[in-house]
């Protein structure tokens, strides 16, 4: 196969993981491709061995630390010989190395297919993934509905604490106090350190 690189990103609820599970379904069943998905370790969230989406979807993944030392890459570039296309899901939270690492499984002619947040609750961009958009094929950019206003352009992810919007300093949820995530759109957003 050709290499290739495509990016799915988008805010928190936009369906990233749904598009990544429901693309390497298909590869699979149709393509006839070998495929193989990744995952940091630190994502316990719904499943320890598979990529999970809020709306029930799964895919077997590996789980790979966060920190993507040498070692880490070419243990993946080994194990990668003979799949076609590689995920890698909740991209945001690797190291440095992921970029390379993409760059390179793409030049070995893999299918690479990279989820993750673009931006963190800030609205600043998020880990690396600037990097591997900048060397994308195709970027997918997904949206979220807006809690507030309920727009169909939710592009950012608003952190919550208590209910209201985290300030900024405010990183440490304290004992009691209850944080959450919503989708909003540009105009409903409100930037941390802005407000
Ligand atoms: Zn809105």
């Amino acid at each position: 196969m050709n290499g290739y690189i495509l990016v799915i990103t988008g805010g928190m609820f936009s369906g990233k993981s749904e598009q990544l599970i429901d693309r390497c379904k298909k590869f699979e069943a149709y393509g006839k491709k070998k495929v193989k998905v990744y995952k940091p370790s630190g994502d316990k969230r719904f499943s320890e061995d598979e990529v999970v989406s809020r709306m029930g979807c799964h895919f077997p993944a590996t789980n790979i630390p966060e920190k993507i030392t040498d070692k880490v890459m070419n243990q993946i570039l080994s194990e990668t010989k003979d799949v076609d296309v590689v995920g890698f899901d909740e991209s945001q939270f690797y190291s440095k190395n992921i970029m390379p690492l993409v760059s390179e499984l793409a030049y070995n002619g893999k299918y690479v297919i990279v989820a993750g947040l673009n931006m963190d609750y800030r609205g600043k961009e998020f880990g690396y993934i600037g990097g591997i958009l900048a060397m994308a094929d195709k970027i997918i950019r997904l949206h979220s509905f807006c809690a507030i206003c309920g727009s169909e352009k939710g592009t950012h992810t608003q952190r919550l604490v208590n209910g209201k919007p985290a300030k900024k300093g405010e990183p440490i949820v304290l004992i009691g106090d209850t944080e959450s995530y919503e989708p909003r759109c540009r105009k409903c957003f409100v930037p941390p350190d802005r407000s």
